[in-house]
């Protein structure tokens, strides 16, 4: 009898079973699989594995584990050296190939190329798959004279008519090894730091999450998106972060729904590949000016303190502050939101928008190095941008998105007793009013902050 032919299948940002390409792929060419995760100790070394992603993350495998078993295999998780743990794995299981989701930063692009290297000195192959955690691979869409596309509308126009391949079926049976062990898994309720509302991981959770968003949301989207308190958006992020969803599988939903809504939503998913084909070609966007506008952010104390109270969610701007509550609660943020408290730290406080994207990256469930470095070098005015020096003015822009204060009075408990429009601008109150409320006056005036940052890009042009 020959032995069983056997693939490695290694799980990375692609955390599910439905249109996986990877797995499908082990699974027509061998008799057996092992479905392995690594937890990789480089990634928790960086600092990526924070605690609400890592408790989302145990979510994840936990789910993942038990749709495995539900087809008679199961999930192997090991720790360590990534490239270590594969190599061992696939010599446990006397495996020839290792399958695995192409990976687009330039940690995992390093990390790909030193697996391939140590699989092929050892006679086994390394196969990776496109389009598994992102719709339209970058790459793919070029302009004529350069690597990358630079600005969204013209790389929009392409992506919209690119060709997705087929999602994939599930597999219905999977058989693993019995001699390759693994840890246990990690556990949700072993993680300390967690933010209070972190929503649930894992697939199931997210496609419960699709079905209930295309029956109830899907079709308003277009409309109610901007709007902070309705909390109308998909809230799909994280599972397109860790890939419990796949995004060729939700464009090809969207469009099959159809309608301004789910065309609305098909155009946010260009935008997260189109941050990804930009980092890819640019690896050092995740820490460099795309686009350096030479400028001298604030240092010193004073500039700490303001970043510090923004933090806190104590700038004295109601709508900033709200933003900046919900983002430690829940471990996300509206993605309004998101524009007006980067646009705040970034041009009216005039701090480097990588202290932003530190924090944010800290608590994001779904922080992402290309969505989050690209969306904060895109507000800061240093991406891709094409008009850098617009400020958005916390005031308007909250009259606007949240009019009559709900957003404000669900994570602002101070000025609940405070009515729209007045609670946009707490400071205009009467001076006894305004003190029995115990919330700060604003760090900085608007005029102020706006004067500060024009003077600073025009001296720099
Ligand atoms: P929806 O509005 O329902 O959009 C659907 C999906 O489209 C999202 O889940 C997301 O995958 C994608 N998407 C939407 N807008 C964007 C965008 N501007 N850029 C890239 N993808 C987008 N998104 C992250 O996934 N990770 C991050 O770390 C991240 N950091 C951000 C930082 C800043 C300063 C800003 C302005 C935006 C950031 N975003 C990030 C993008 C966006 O805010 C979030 O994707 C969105 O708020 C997530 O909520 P949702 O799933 O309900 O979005």
């Amino acid at each position: 009898m020959t032995a069983p032919r056997v693939s490695v299948v290694l799980f990375t940002s692609d955390l599910r079973l439905h249109d996986h390409p990877p797995l499908c792929a082990a699974l027509a060419a061998a008799d057996e699989i092992v479905p392995l995760f690594v937890r990789d100790r480089a990634v928790e070394a960086a600092g990526f594995a924070t605690p609400n992603r890592t408790a989302f993350l145990a979510d994840c495998l936990a789910d993942l584990d038990a749709s495995l078993r539900e087809r008679g295999g199961r999930l192997v998780v090991r720790s360590g050296d990534l490239v270590a743990q594969v190599r061992a794995v696939a010599a446990e299981a006397d495996a020839g190939e290792v399958h695995l989701a192409a990976a687009h930063s330039a940690f995992a692009t390093r990390r790909e190329d030193r697996l391939r290297r140590a699989l092929e000195s050892e006679g086994r192959r390394l196969v990776v798959h496109d389009a598994v955690t992102v719709a339209v691979p970058p790459g793919e869409l070029t302009p004529a004279a350069s690597d990358h596309f630079a600005v969204f509308t013209p790389y929009h126009r392409h992506w919209a008519r690119a060709r997705l391949r087929a999602p994939l079926a599930t597999p219905r049976r999977v058989r693993v090894p019995d001699r390759v062990r693994g840890e246990p898994l990690p556990a949700r309720a072993d993680v300390t730091g967690v933010s209070p509302a972190l929503p649930a991981g894992g697939e199931c959770a997210g496609r419960a999450r699709v079905r209930a968003y295309w029956r109830a949301g899907l079709d308003a989207y277009d409309d109610t998106r901007d709007d902070l308190a309705a909390d109308a958006t998909s809230r799909l992020s994280a599972h397109l972060h860790f890939g419990t969803l796949s995004p060729v599988e939700l464009v090809h939903r969207a469009r099959r729904h159809g309608g301004p809504g789910a065309e609305a939503l098909v155009r946010q998913l260009a935008w997260r590949d189109f941050h990804l084909q930009v980092l890819a070609a640019r690896p050092d966007a995740a820490r460099a000016d795309y686009r350096a506008k030479d400028d001298r952010w604030r240092t010193g104390s004073a500039a700490r303190a303001d970043a510090e109270a923004w933090r806190q969610g104590r700038t004295g701007y109601p709508v900033i502050d709200a933003a900046m509550r919900q983002l430690r609660h829940e471990g996300w943020m509206h993605n309004r939101a998101r524009l007006l408290t980067a646009c705040f730290l970034t041009k009216t406080l005039y701090v480097d928008w990588r202290i932003g994207a530190a924090h944010f990256l800290y608590w994001l469930v779904d922080g992402d190095i290309a969505s989050n470095q690209l969306n904060w070098q895109w507000v800061a005015g240093t991406g891709t941008d094409t008009r850098p020096n617009r400020v958005l003015n916390p005031v308007a822009q909250a009259r606007r998105h949240d009019p009559d204060g709900s957003y404000v009075h669900r994570w602002v408990p101070e000025l609940r007793g405070v009515a729209a429009p007045a609670v946009h601008e707490p400071w205009k109150l009467p001076g006894a009013e305004r003190a029995a409320l115990g919330y700060p006056d604003p760090v900085v005036g608007l005029a102020e902050g706006l004067d500060r940052f024009r003077r600073a890009r025009e001296r720099r042009g």
